[in-house]
């Protein structure tokens, strides 16, 4: 039985346990806690940042792969000394830790991204601005996750709080898009790579509330552009596993790369039910180097909506009946996590031929347990 080690307990790798059933795959997850969303898989607990707990972790397992990004350098290269399969590995995970570590290499790639700079001075900042009509979007470059560490600035003192920290801030040009969108890759340490089709992805305030797959209009030239700009990074970057790539749509029709996860990621829970391999199965896959699955869709449009925060009373089992009831078609995901403000709690997704009617028949299954 081949075996795979997740370090954290999130949904992601709660969502990665119904592949390795069916699979016969040995899944283990180092949690952060107990009660965690993979608690069904959680064979420790403990400190992700403590080399000793995630050496311990990876005795006997054939490979590491994470649930978020977060898991320090010195700790992969412990792992890596060890002669442990981190994948992916440290150097392609290094770009999805800091942001201006990605921007450098996507230059040095020559991908198309907004205009960037490294700032440690609001008088640098002062200078971008006056460069890019005035206004510009500041990024802390580690941490940020749903719109966090991001901010939109109009003047050159609206990043002191985050300057007076020490650390240089990424500063980019105030993107104008139409849309956003994502596309999702999967590649195996032999170099075999797989794509979906391209996707659109909604956020609301810095959180993606729905995703919509395909993008609508994106079977041409433009699906194919979004697939060679991942396919560049996943081979320019080493990157093994899924790796998500969200882009923007510029108004002025361009694609532009916002920022990469290597992992299964929000923009792709739509594949557990749309596609004929999901994103969890083909991460598991293809960090044990096994051949990928097909990543046709199952049906012509599917909808994915986020449940944000849940129910302000009782729980999401308490809701799931009348969901069940009024939306016998859609397919309800729960992730085993106590509701709260913003907190990404669950999904649904819809599938069919008629758009709107998916966009419907999703959006009226996660109202059940919005309020
Ligand atoms: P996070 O790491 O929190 O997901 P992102 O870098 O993806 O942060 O930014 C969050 C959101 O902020 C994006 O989805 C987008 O809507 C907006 N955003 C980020 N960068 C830019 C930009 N350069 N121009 C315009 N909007 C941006």
């Amino acid at each position: 039985m081949p075996s795979v080690g997740v370090v954290g307990g999130g949904q992601l790798a709660r969502m990665m346990v119904p592949p390795a059933i069916a699979l016969g795959i040995d899944l283990r997850v180092l949690a952060e806690s107990e009660g965690s969303s993979a608690a069904i898989a959680a064979t420790a607990v403990g400190d992700y940042t403590d080399v000793e707990t995630v050496l311990r972790f990876a005795e006997g397992l054939d490979v590491i792969t994470f649930d978020h990004e977060h898991v320090p350098q010195a700790v992969l290269a412990a792992l890596v000394e060890k002669g442990v399969a981190v994948r992916p590995g440290p150097e392609a995970l290094a770009h999805s830790q800091d942001k201006l570590v990605m921007r450098a290499r996507l230059e040095e790639l020559g991908l198309p991204q907004p205009e960037w700079a490294s700032i440690s001075t609001s008088a640098q900042l002062g200078d971008f601005l006056d460069a890019h009509g005035g206004s510009a979007v500041v990024k802390t470059p580690r941490g940020g996750y749903d719109g966090k560490g991001v901010r939109v600035v109009r003047s050159a003192g609206e990043a002191d709080d985050w300057l007076d920290v020490g650390a240089p801030l990424l500063v980019e040009q105030l993107v104008s898009f139409r849309r956003e969108l994502a596309q999702l890759v999967a590649r195996r340490p032999s170099g075999e790579l797989v794509f979906w089709q391209v996707v659109e992805t909604v956020q609301e305030g810095g959180v993606c509330s729905e995703v919509v797959a395909p993008a609508p209009g994106s079977d041409g030239r433009f699906g194919q552009v979004a697939a060679e700009i991942a396919s560049g990074i996943a081979e320019g970057l080493d990157v093994t596993g899924v790796l998500a790539v969200e882009l923007f749509e510029t108004t002025d029709d361009r694609l532009l790369v916002n920022e990469l996860a290597m992992r299964p990621h929000n923009s792709g829970h739509w594949t557990i039910d749309g596609s004929t391999t999901s994103q969890f199965e083909q991460h598991l896959r293809a960090v044990l180097d096994l051949p990928l699955g097909d990543t046709g869709l199952r049906d012509k449009w599917s909808v994915m909506v986020n449940i944000l925060g849940g129910p302000a009373t009782g729980s999401i089992a308490q809701r799931m009946p009348r969901a069940m009831a009024d939306q016998p078609a859609v397919k309800l995901h729960e992730y085993g996590k106590e509701p709260r403000p913003g907190r990404k709690v669950g999904h649904v997704t819809a599938s069919g031929d008629d758009l709107d009617d998916v966009v419907f028949r999703a959006r009226a299954a996660s109202a059940f347990f919005e309020n």
